[in-house]
C-alpha cells in the first residue's frame, strides 16, 4: 500500500489521508469507550517498513504544507490542533515532524506548564486564549486548557490551590467545565478558528519501555523527570478522565482523534491525515484576483518585457 503513495496526485493523496485519519476520529463522544481504540496500530510495521513509512510521512507532510499555503493566503480560516497524551507519548516529535514541512510563518507552537500565579489569578481560558492563532495559521497546542479536566481532576490538591471562591467548586464541576470547553469551541468555530482534539493513546507497557530508555540514554535523561513516574502510578484514574473527556467533549465539529501511539512513526503519519483532514473541509482556496487586476498584471508584464536593457 504504502509504496505506491510517491506517484499520487496531490488529489488523491488527500483523499486518502481523510480516509485513513476517520479511523481514529471520535465526532459525536456521546458513546465513546477508550477500550475501543487501540495503542498499537492495527498494521504490523517492521523495521523493514522503516523506509516507506518514512516516505509516507514525507508526502503527507508535502501534501499538509500544500493546503496550508493556501490557509495562509486565503487568510481567512484558522486551525487550533491540540495535543494532550501522557507523558512519553510523543507529542514532541509528532508536532517536530508533521510540523516540519510547514511554513514556519504560518505556524505556532504553545506549550502549557503548570500554570504561574498570574495565570491562577484568571479564568482557566485566559492563558491558552492570549495563544489563539490568527486567521491563516495553524497554531498548535501542546497541552491545554484540557488539562483543566486531566491533570487538574487526577489531584485534588491541584484544585484547591485554584483560588476559586468555594461555592463554585462542587460535584458538577467537571461537568461544567466540560460544558464550557464545548461553548468556547463552539464560539471558535463560529468565527472561523477550526479546533481538532487528538489524543496520542500509549499503551502503559510502551511508556514503561520509552521511560527506561530516557534512563539509559544520556542524551534523553533531560527529558526525564521523577515527577513522571510518580504521574505513572495514577494512569488508570488518568484513563478514566481522558474516557469522560472525549466523550464530553467531541463533536463532529470539534472532533477527537484517538491516535495510537505505539508506533511513533505511525502515530506521526495519522496526525499528519487528521490535520490534512480539518485542512481538506474548510474547502481552502486561493483568493481570486478580479478581471481588471489581471489586466494590469499582464500590463506590467509586456512593460517589463519591453523594457529596455540598462548599459
Ligand atoms: P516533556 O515531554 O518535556 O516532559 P511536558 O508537556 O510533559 O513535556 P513538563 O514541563 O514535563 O512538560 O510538564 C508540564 C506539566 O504541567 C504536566 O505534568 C502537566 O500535567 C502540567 N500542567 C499543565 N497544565 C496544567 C494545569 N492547568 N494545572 C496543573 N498542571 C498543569
Ligand atoms: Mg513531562
Amino acid at each position: 500500500m504504502l509504496e505506491e503513495l510517491g506517484s499520487l496526485s496531490k488529489k488523491e493523496l488527500i483523499k486518502r489521508a481523510k480516509k485513513f485519519s476517520k479511523r481514529y476520529y471520535v465526532g459525536d463522544g456521546k458513546k465513546f469507550k477508550l477500550k475501543d481504540y487501540a495503542s498499537k496500530p492495527k498494521m504490523n510495521l517492521g523495521p523493514e517498513d522503516e523506509l516507506l513509512v518514512k516516505e509516507a510521512l514525507e508526502i503527507g507532510v508535502e501534501a499538509l504544507a500544500a493546503l496550508q499555503d493556501i490557509l495562509y493566503a486565503q487568510d481567512r480560516w484558522s486551525l487550533l490542533v491540540i495535543f494532550q497524551a501522557m507523558d512519553a507519548a510523543g507529542k514532541d516529535g509528532a508536532i517536530k515532524h508533521v510540523m516540519s514541512g510547514i511554513n514556519p510563518q504560518g505556524c505556532q507552537v504553545s506549550s502549557f506548564k503548570v500554570p504561574s500565579q498570574e495565570e491562577l489569578d484568571h479564568d482557566f481560558l485566559w492563558r491558552c486564549q492570549k495563544h489563539l492563532p490568527e486567521r491563516g495559521r495553524i497554531g498548535i497546542f501542546n497541552r491545554s486548557y484540557y488539562e483543566e479536566v486531566l491533570v487538574v481532576r487526577v489531584h485534588e490538591t491541584i484544585l484547591n490551590a485554584q483560588k476559586l471562591p468555594s461555592k463554585l467548586v462542587t460535584k458538577d464541576i467537571w461537568e461544567d467545565r466540560f460544558k464550557d470547553i464545548r461553548n468556547f469551541e463552539k464560539y471558535l468555530a463560529r468565527n472561523g478558528t477550526v479546533v481538532i482534539k487528538i489524543f496520542l493513546n500509549v499503551s502503559k507497557d510502551e511508556q514503561k519501555k520509552r521511560f527506561i530508555e530516557r534512563v539509559d540514554d544520556p542524551d534523553k535523561n533531560w527529558k526525564f523527570s521523577v515527577g513522571d513516574v510518580k504521574e505513572r502510578g495514577h494512569w488508570d484514574q488518568y484513563m478514566e478522565a481522558y474516557e469522560d473527556m472525549i466523550q464530553n467533549t467531541s463533536t463532529e465539529e470539534s472532533p477527537w482523534y484517538v491516535i495510537p501511539a505505539d508506533n511513533k512513526s505511525y502515530a506521526r503519519i495519522a496526525v499528519a491525515s487528521a490535520i490534512i483532514h480539518a485542512l481538506d473541509q474548510m474547502e481552502l482556496e486561493y483568493p481570486k484576483v478580479s478581471k481588471e487586476k489581471i489586466e494590469e498584471l499582464q500590463g506590467v508584464k509586456k512593460a517589463l518585457l519591453e523594457e529596455k536593457n540598462e548599459k
